[in-house]
């Protein structure tokens, strides 16, 4: 370990020389760690709040706390936090199901959403017949974000109608080569959209953006935002799950659709995830933190040594994705396969391409996790399309991402 000196030195040298850089986000990390402790005081959470339930879930006390709690740490009216959501992709399925009626439309003002969610749109004909939106008669715009990355207000006003009824923002950049949108952009778009209308719903895919600012997106005016437990929120203990936060009347909607509008929220086992829930969202600044300056290393790095990298070391973040653009297949291969190798988990196993359900291309996946899919543990994947890019999220620990990149640098013979 570590015999490659140059290597060795390039990294610590590149670290001397973005110091400030990497610190500029100790402060929010504090400012989120009290808000999040706050709001477990303020819930007055107790050990009573870990027991676990079984069948029904009747009167399961910490369910009912931990979503007060997400509430409050997201800016929100109410929560649903809970296993039985299975993944980002279901959290935000359900808020459309939820509260899309036939006859409505929604319109996504980001560009194409995630991978996933695009194909229970309907609209590229994968999954119609097995209940698409389209199949429930839920009709679907797009606007493409302009060259320079910035919303399209004018087509946005031109395609808006009376049956408009939600409106879609992705945070994250997901795979696509765009800046996240910073929270401080996503409330401009709030208020240009009140401009519009009053009572559209504005929806955020807040996947990989919990923790990185101050603000979420519920406080500079998004209706319900949603993500994955498996990623920022979960702190890398939450083992499975998905959260919706927002406004009381939405939420009654989508717990409807989770469950049964006659139980809605009152049902739900919660097997024993309520105290990795509390503790995990309890350490997930810190963790958002780590995985931020690996993030920032590991883009530093690579424009070092002469790649193209979104975002770049000095741009301000919205997510935990850092882009690398290898434009080569075999190299987004050999790169992913050198962070698998570098994992805790599974490290002597060998990652290939493979048709994953809900995405379009093969996708390689390098994840050694403790969970599985979890990316807010170090992760790297890559749709095999060009420009061929990996994209690398997440790192438990700064440490383990500096390791990675060692490893990835020396065995890659990345320096030349
Ligand atoms: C990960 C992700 C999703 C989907 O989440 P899964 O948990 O993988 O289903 C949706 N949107 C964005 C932007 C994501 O990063």
């Amino acid at each position: 370990m570590f015999e490659n000196k140059n290597v060795l030195n390039f990294i610590a040298n590149a670290e001397k020389e973005i110091d400030q850089i990497l610190r500029q986000h100790d402060a929010t990390a504090l400012f989120n760690q009290n808000k999040v402790l706050s709001a477990m005081q303020h819930n007055r959470l107790a050990e009573r709040h870990f027991a676990s339930s079984t069948g029904y879930g009747y009167n399961d006390d910490g369910r009912e706390l931990t979503e007060k709690v997400f509430a409050e740490i997201f800016g929100a009216e109410k929560a649903l936090v809970r296993p039985s959501i299975v993944s980002g992709t279901h959290a935000i399925s359900l808020v459309l199901y939820g509260v899309l009626r036939p006859g409505d439309n929604f319109m996504a003002i980001t560009g194409r959403p995630y991978d996933t969610i695009y194909s229970n749109i309907g609209t590229d004909g994968k999954y119609n017949g097995l209940g698409t939106l389209q199949d429930f008669g839920i009709g679907y715009k797009e606007v493409d974000l302009k060259e320079d990355n910035s919303v399209d207000y004018e087509k946005i006003k031109e395609l808006m109608d009376d049956n408009t009824k939600l409106i879609y923002i992705q945070r994250s950049t997901g795979y696509s080569l765009r800046d996240a949108l910073t929270v401080e952009k996503i409330g401009e778009i709030c208020s240009f959209i009140r401009t519009l209308d009053d009572d559209v719903i504005i929806f955020t895919d807040n996947c990989y953006g919990e923790f990185i600012e101050e603000k979420e997106p519920c406080e500079v005016g998004v209706d319900i935002i949603a993500g994955s437990l498996i990623k920022n929120p979960g702190g890398g203990l939450a083992q499975t799950g998905g959260y919706i936060c927002g406004k009381e009347k939405y939420i009654d909607m989508i717990a409807s659709r989770l469950t049964a509008p006659s139980i809605a929220y009152e049902v739900g086992a919660t097997l024993g995830v309520t105290r990795s829930y509390l503790q995990g969202v309890f350490i997930a600044p810190s963790v958002v933190n780590n995985a931020i300056k690996g993030a920032i290393l590991t883009s530093y790095l690579f424009e070092k040594l002469g790649f193209e990298v979104f975002p770049k070391f000095n741009s301000s973040r919205s997510d935990i994705i850092q882009a690398i653009v290898f434009k080569e297949k075999e190299k987004v291969i050999s790169y992913c396969r050198t962070i698998q190798a570098a994992s805790p988990v599974d490290s002597y196993v060998t990652p290939e391409p493979w048709d994953m359900p809900g995405y379009d291309d093969p996708v390689i996946m390098a994840a050694g996790n403790f969970i599985q899919g979890s990316s807010i543990e170090l992760s790297a994947d890559s749709p095999m399309r060009p420009p061929f890019v990996v994209y690398q999220q997440g790192g438990l620990t700064y440490e383990h991402v500096k390791i990675a990149l060692y490893n990835a640098i020396s065995e890659l013979n990345l320096l030349k």
